[in-house]
C-alpha cells in the first residue's frame, strides 16, 4: 500500500543520514524545482581558519585579543576560528560585558572601557569609520577569497581578521548533480560579494552575497510567489527563517538545534550530493506508487 512504501522509503533515507520528517516532506522534496543553499558551513565545511591578523593600531596580538573576547558570545563558525587561534596563541580574554551577536553582520561588546565591534566591512562602515586606504587593503584581500572581519573600537577601524573556508570536497559534483535534474540551483550568502562571486564560480552556482538574514528569507519567499517549488539548505546559523520559508527546508550537516526545528528534512553527514540522494528518492518512491 502507499503508506508502506513511503514509510520504507522514509527509513530507507534514515539508514544513509537523509532524515525526513513524514511522507508529505519525502513527496514534496522531489518536486524541487530551485534550490537556495547558504555559503558558510553548507556549501564550505564551515570550518573556516584565520589566514591573516592585521593591527592599524597596536599589535597584532592585542587585536586578536580584543577579537576572540568579543566572540565568546557568538557561536558563529568565524567566532570559533578566531577563538581556536587566540587559544593556539595562548592569549588570556578580558571581562566581557553587553556582548551581543548581531545576525548577518557581527558582534559588539563593552570591553575594557570601550565599545568594540567585529564584523563584515559593510556592517563595520555602517557602525563606524573604516578609512578609503584601509578599505583598499581590506578589499583586495576579499578579492582573493578571504572573509574579512573588521575590529572598531568606539567606531575606529583598529584592526581586520582575515579567514578562509574551503568548499567541502564534493559541493561541485553534488551541484551538478542538481541542476542534471533539472534543478536550478542558487548560493545565499551573508558574505561579501567578492569572495562569494569567487566561491561560486568555483562551484558553479548562482550567487546572491550581502544578504542579512531576513534578505535570505525574503529571496525563499519571492521565489515561491513566482509559482516555484523551493527548497533551502542551511545550517541553520543566520538562516533558520529561510529554512522555515521555504516548501522544503533542508538542516546540513548536524547543523545547530534551532536548524533541526525549524527543518523539515535534515543530512547528517554534510555531504551537498545527498541533496540530490533526497530528491532522488523521492521522485522513484513517488513514481513507484503512481
Ligand atoms: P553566511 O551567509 O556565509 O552563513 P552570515 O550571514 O552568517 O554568513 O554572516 C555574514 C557576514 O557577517 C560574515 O561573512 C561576517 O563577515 C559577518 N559576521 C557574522 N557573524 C559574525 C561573527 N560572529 N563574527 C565576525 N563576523 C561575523
Ligand atoms: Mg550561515
Amino acid at each position: 500500500s502507499t503508506p508502506a512504501a513511503i514509510a520504507a522509503a522514509l527509513s530507507a533515507g534514515a539508514r544513509r543520514g537523509l532524515l525526513m520528517k513524514g511522507g508529505a516532506v519525502l513527496e514534496e522534496a522531489g518536486r524541487l524545482q530551485t534550490i537556495a543553499f547558504d555559503k558558510t558551513g553548507t556549501l564550505t565545511e564551515g570550518k573556516p581558519r584565520v589566514t591573516a591578523v592585521l593591527a592599524f593600531e597596536g599589535s597584532e596580538r592585542e587585536v586578536l585579543r580584543l577579537a576572540a573576547a568579543l566572540e565568546q558570545s557568538s557561536s558563529h563558525p568565524i567566532a570559533l576560528a578566531i577563538l581556536a587561534r587566540a587559544g593556539e596563541e595562548g592569549l588570556a580574554l578580558p571581562p566581557v560585558t553587553e556582548a551581543s551577536a548581531i545576525g548577518g553582520q557581527g558582534v559588539t561588546a563593552v570591553i575594557e572601557g570601550r565599545l568594540l565591534f567585529l564584523g563584515s566591512i559593510r556592517a563595520a562602515a555602517r557602525r563606524g569609520k573604516v578609512s578609503p586606504e584601509q578599505a583598499k587593503t581590506l578589499a583586495a584581500l576579499e578579492a582573493e577569497g578571504n572573509t574579512v572581519s573588521v575590529l572598531l573600537a568606539n567606531g575606529i577601524a583598529i584592526g581586520a581578521i582575515t579567514l578562509r573556508d574551503e568548499p567541502r570536497a564534493d559541493a561541485r559534483s553534488g551541484l551538478a548533480q542538481l541542476k542534471e535534474k533539472g534543478i536550478r540551483t542558487l548560493m545565499l550568502t551573508g558574505d561579501n560579494a567578492r569572495t562569494a562571486e569567487l566561491v561560486g564560480r568555483d562551484l558553479g552556482i548562482e550567487v546572491r552575497a550581502e544578504l542579512l538574514p531576513q534578505d535570505k528569507s525574503s529571496i525563499v519567499s519571492a521565489l515561491r510567489k513566482d509559482g516555484l517549488k523551493v527548497g533551502k539548505v542551511g545550517d541553520g546559523i543566520n538562516d533558520a527563517p529561510a529554512l522555515a520559508a521555504a516548501d522544503v527546508g533542508i538542516a546540513m550537516g548536524g547543523g545547530t538545534d534551532v536548524a533541526l526545528e525549524t527543518a523539515d528534512a535534515a543530512i547528517l553527514h554534510g555531504r551537498v550530493s545527498d541533496v540530490a540522494a533526497m530528491i532522488e528518492l523521492s521522485r522513484k518512491t513517488m513514481a513507484n506508487i503512481r
